[in-house]
């Protein structure tokens, strides 16, 4: 009998394809012995990079969002019991709202309001930064730390560098492995935006109480249903599909489906709504395999689906979610949607939430009880 290692991630997460590449095992490794694991492709698993060095101390078995070994705790915590019975998880308030500040509105993805709470944190001091994900091209971010309110424009979702898409070695991806940013040892109070297993993963750290998690002061998540990951292959055929080419896509957003922006004179820029179900071989193989779409672990989830356009639907979840929120509205940072239709809002979240559990039910056939893998539950591995 042995405690579980990165050895079993690989056998049990690793090849059969559900690795979510959140960085959660190669953040911790790397804050206890350096270069034991990390990533060497991008969209691929974390791979040993040096294994003779690694302490089998267990730890990022434990905190993998796809081992779910930690769910019961986390799900007492944050008052959550499962995903039939609650598949938005603990709402404490459900809004539409929109930021006051007109460059952050501009840039924003949806009402530009994670970066405006963002940087009320940072001016209030509250944080000295958050890890969030910039914009490098149509289909590609990668993570950074912005410090103050130019790095967040920066970051921003409309801002596309200039890249050279096409280039038959660049893959693009619409997720971002960003908690191996957590290596900045030199910020001790930190934002996290992340996707709902990013934001998993943080959870576990923080639960067991392990480095570098206490430097999270805030988890500010994003809704997500699936992402998408292309090579020049998956380009090309896109491009076919959906007439039109990469190199003119302007900005992406994704709500209940993927919305392309096209470039063009403002005012007159094409915009294709592509459903999901016509997307299932540009999405990310561990998509399957993940059934929360709004976050539930959370202190304050984000997402554009059951908001008008430039509106934000934001769920505050946690005390501390629940009070930053209260102070943003009252400091005028943010306003709330006039009449907003709370009820309309929870039902679009509630299908959208019931068809990604029943994929990941499907995906699983029924290992998948309550939200977990029932075959993944032991650290211990006999021998
Ligand atoms: C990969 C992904 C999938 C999503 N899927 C859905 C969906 O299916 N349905 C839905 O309704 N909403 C989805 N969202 C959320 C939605 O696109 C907006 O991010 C959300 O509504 C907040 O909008 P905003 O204008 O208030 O945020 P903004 O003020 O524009 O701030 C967004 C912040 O998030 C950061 N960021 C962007 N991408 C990442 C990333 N990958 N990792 C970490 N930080 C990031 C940006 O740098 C910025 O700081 C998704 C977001 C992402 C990134
Ligand atoms: S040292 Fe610990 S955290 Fe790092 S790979 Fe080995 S078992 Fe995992
Ligand atoms: S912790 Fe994240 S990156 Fe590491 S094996 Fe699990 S899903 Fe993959
Ligand atoms: S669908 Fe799940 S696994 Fe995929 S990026 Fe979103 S939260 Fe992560």
């Amino acid at each position: 009998m042995r405690i579980k290692i990165f050895q079993d991630l690989i056998e049990e997460v690793h090849n059969p394809g559900i690795c979510q590449q959140c960085g959660g095992c190669v953040s911790f490794c790397n804050s206890i012995e350096k270069d034991v694991i990390g990533f060497k492709e991008p969209n691929s698993p974390p791979e040993y990079l040096n294994k003779e060095n690694c302490l089998e101390c267990g730890i990022c078995y434990f905190i993998c969002p796809q081992t779910h070994i930690l769910d019961e705790d986390l799900n007492k915590t944050y008052n959550f019991s499962d995903f039939s019975s609650m598949p938005l998880g603990y709402i404490e308030g459900i809004y539409s709202c929109q930021t006051n500040d007109n460059e952050f509105l501009k840039y924003g993805t949806d009402g530009g309001v994670v970066n405006s709470i963002i940087n009320f944190l940072i001016e209030r001091k509250m944080i000295e930064g958050a890890i969030v994900a910039k914009t490098k091209g149509a289909f590609s971010r990668e993570a950074i730390i912005a410090k103050n309110r130019n790095d967040l424009i920066t970051a921003s979702g409309v801002k596309l560098d200039l890249t050279p898409q096409l280039d038959s070695v660049q893959k693009f991806h619409t997720y971002t492995s960003s908690l191996p940013q957590l290596r900045h040892y030199k910020f001790k109070k930190l934002a996290l935006v992340g996707t709902p297993c990013q934001i998993y993963t943080i959870r576990c750290m923080q639960s067991l109480g392990i480095i570098p998690s206490q430097n999270i002061e805030i988890c500010l998540g994003l809704f997500c249903y699936e992402n998408f990951f292309f090579d020049e292959l998956r380009v090309k055929k896109f491009e076919n599909d959906f007439n039109l080419k990469f190199e003119n896509i302007e900005r992406i957003n994704i709500k209940e489906d993927l919305i392309v922006k096209l470039k063009g004179k403002r005012g007159s820029q094409k915009i294709i709504h592509i459903p999901f179900k016509k997307l299932k071989e540009y999405m990310r193989p561990a998509c399957n395999a993940c059934a929360d779409f709004t976050n539930i672990y959370a202190d304050i989830s984000f997402g554009g689906l059951g908001s008008p356009d430039n509106f934000t639907t934001v769920i505050t979840r946690t005390k501390k979610g629940k009070e930053i929120f209260n102070k943003v509205v009252k400091t005028g940072v943010i306003k709330i949607l006039d009449k907003f239709n709370e009820k309309g809002i929870k039902d679009k979240l509630v299908q959208l939430s019931q068809s990604k559990i029943k994929r990941a039910e499907s995906y699983f056939g029924n290992k998948l009880i309550k939200g977990k893998i029932s075959e993944v539950t032991s650290v211990i591995k006999e021998e």
